[in-house]
């Protein structure tokens, strides 16, 4: 495993992610049913995984680069309070704003995750391996999400498999790719305040955004499946050391 190069790692998750996304549009269009009950246990499992890394290999790595490490994180947290509220508070009008204005903050929110996969590759393959089975994982809910404000904002069903591939899968390699010249050229200093950040985002997106979605209805398998999410972090980070 670690004589591909860390770009070559970021680039294969990257475009896995892609096309998990692009399956949940797909799920989504072809068996709404099952779709949207997928949905739930994969959020589950992805919000285990992401409240996991970040606090077990992202966060402790970034305050060894960096003693700006926990302000970054604070930073991040703060910056995807701020960007959800502006999203919610934008919504609400007509069906079409809330499309627009929804998609918006997905195609912000994809490119965020693609950077993930530069930063965290950066810092080493353990770490963007740890965020990035996770950040994968829950690409099926956002393709399935995306497709499903496409439709309700009142676009065909085609209009909607195109935009929600263009808003919310596609997005996320053209961040990666984006970012890495940037990323990869930065001081040990200024990638612990990158990886920071990072772990901020990835924590906010699990405890506040992918946990109340995903427990909102207290279904049985929401339990098994954030477990297994942090169990399997957790048999990551005891292999990979
Ligand atoms: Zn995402």
């Amino acid at each position: 495993m670690n004589q591909w190069s860390p770009f070559t790692w970021a680039a294969l998750f990257a475009i896995s992610a892609m096309l998990v996304n692009t399956f949940g549009i797909w799920l989504v269009y072809r068996f709404r049913r099952q779709a949207e009950k997928a949905k739930e246990k994969v959020m589950c499992f992805a919000a285990g995984v992401l409240i996991a890394s970040p606090l077990i290999m992202a966060f402790p790595e970034a305050v060894e680069h960096s003693q700006w490490g926990g302000l970054a994180a604070l930073g991040g947290f703060i910056f995807m309070f701020f960007s959800n509220r502006l999203i919610r508070r934008q919504t609400g009008q007509t069906e079409l704003a809330f499309g627009i204005t929804a998609l918006q903050g997905i195609a912000i929110h994809s490119l965020v995750d693609g950077i993930t996969y530069s930063v965290t590759f950066t810092a080493s393959v353990q770490t963007g391996f740890l965020a990035g089975i996770g950040l994968v994982a829950h690409e099926l809910a956002e393709g399935i999400i995306t497709y499903t404000i496409l439709r309700h904002s009142g676009r065909s069903a085609r209009r909607s498999i195109f935009f929600a591939f263009l808003v919310a899968a596609l997005t996320t390699p053209v961040g990666t790719f984006l970012a890495w010249p940037l990323v990869s050229q930065l001081s040990r200093q200024g990638l612990g305040i990158a990886l920071g950040f990072v772990a901020g985002v990835l924590i906010y997106l699990s405890a506040s955004h992918l946990l109340p979605e995903a427990t909102k209805d207290d279904h049985h398998h929401a339990w098994p499946a954030f477990l297994s999410g942090i169990a399997l972090s957790l048999l990551l980070l005891v292999t990979h050391h």
